[in-house]
């Protein structure tokens, strides 16, 4: 088959869906790899690392009419070029990428009707055959690690305890809200770079997984019944349940150097789990940064790709950090993308075998049709 590779247009995504490395593997299995010219430029992959691999360089064109398209935001994730990319697809094209489907879904409506086949790696199942495909750990590893170096880089302070002829310094206080993929990595960061770490999820799991990687959990006194989705993700909780979040995490909070929220509830925008009032309880020089920023935050006084400074408490919240380490991102994400491609194509030929959930479930058109329930559900 022919797989192209497109140079992506998001604003400040550096990222590329595959890496030169993983060239050489999709020829070994008899395809033929086009790749937009510039693609990989910003992740340090250049066209001739392509070319030299036995790819093709080719143009806008050459990538979106071949028979799969990969992409890290694939139509949909950046709702700014998504007609624009649509339009230029064809009847048949299969197209494999992030593309916010449960944020986006509209997009979903489109591409049916440009009768492309296109796949969402969001919706992968989070089960043990999926894990090698999955982009969302990959990247949410990243982001992790990332977030924790953002925070101790603008923290008025060091991290560690440090005694010095000149006296002790206490080691700094980080509080991780949401240990998931992206907030274990931040703790595990934030503890090796010598921060005390506490930590915080909804689901009663998280606790054995973040003291193992040196947090000390954080008991609010909640109910955690019902907590967890099947899939292993957090359920949406009712307003009255964050209020009472909220109100038993003032304290915690206040008592931080560094906050670091990744709560998220897919589908679904992030809870806000930090309010201006906690944030101003906070002493000046410490630092919040907000990676649920995406999905709207989980610190009431985030602005998307901003930082802000609220009585000397810094707010920052990125939205996309992966994409600020475009080379470790491309190459996790490009491994993840053609672990998926072996299952997809089979034989020289595209294999919609939908009794495989991770085929079924990212599958989000085909056919003229929108086929995953959860995005038809929000088109209503
Ligand atoms: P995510 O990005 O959807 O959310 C991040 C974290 O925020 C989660 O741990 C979630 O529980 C937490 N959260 C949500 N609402 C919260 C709230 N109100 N207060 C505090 N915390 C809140 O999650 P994720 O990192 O993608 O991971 C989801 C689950 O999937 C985890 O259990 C993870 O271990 C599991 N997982 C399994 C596999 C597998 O293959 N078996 C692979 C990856 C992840």
């Amino acid at each position: 088959m022919r797989i192209g590779v497109a140079r992506e247009t998001a604003p400040g995504e550096q990222r590329v869906a595959l890496i030169p490395q993983e060239v050489d593997g999709l020829r070994k299995a008899g395809h033929e790899v086009v790749v937009e010219s510039g693609a990989g430029a910003a992740a340090g992959f250049a066209d001739t690392a392509y070319a030299d691999r036995g790819a093709v360089v080719g143009s806008t064109a050459d990538v979106l009419g071949a028979d799969v398209t990969l992409f890290v935001r694939a139509p949909g994730s950046d709702p700014a070029a998504t007609d624009e990319l649509i339009g230029r697809l064809r009847p048949g094209q299969v197209t494999v990428g992030l593309a916010d489907p449960l944020g986006a879904p509209s997009a979903a409506t489109a591409l049916a009707k440009a009768g492309v086949t296109s796949f969402a790696l969001e919706l992968l199942p989070r089960i043990t055959r999926a894990q090698a495909m999955d982009v969302l750990s990959s990247q949410a590893t990243l982001a992790g690690y990332k977030a924790a170096l953002i925070a101790a880089g603008r923290l008025n302070k060091i991290l560690p305890m440090m005694t010095t002829a000149a006296g002790t310094l206490p080691p700094a206080r980080a509080l991780v809200i949401g240990a998931g993929v992206a907030g274990l990595q931040a703790i595990a960061t934030c503890k090796r770079i010598g921060a005390v770490v506490s930590a915080y999820d909804v689901r009663a799991a998280a606790a054995e997984q973040a003291e193992s990687v040196g947090a000390t959990f954080v008991d609010l006194g909640l109910e955690t019944e019902g907590a967890e989705t099947a899939g292993g993700y957090a359920s949406a909780r009712d307003e009255d349940f964050y209020r009472r979040q909220r109100e038993a995490l003032g304290k915690v909070v206040a008592a931080q150097d560094i906050v670091i929220t990744t709560a998220q509830v897919q589908g679904m925008r992030a809870p806000v789990l930090v309010t201006a009032e906690m944030v101003r309880a906070m002493a000046p020089g410490s630092v919040i940064v907000d990676i649920a920023a995406a999905q709207g935050g989980n610190c009431e006084l985030s602005i998307a790709d901003e930082e802000v400074d609220i009585g000397g408490v810094t707010v920052i919240a990125p939205t996309n950090l992966p994409a600020t380490v475009p080379a470790h991102a491309s190459r996790l994400y490009a491994k993840n993308l053609t672990n998926f491609l072996k299952l997809l194509i089979v034989d020289g030929e595209v294999r919609l075998d939908l009794s495989d959930p991770i085929i079924a479930d990212t599958l989000v058109t085909h056919g003229g049709e929108v086929m995953a329930p959860r995005v038809r559900d929000l088109l209503g």
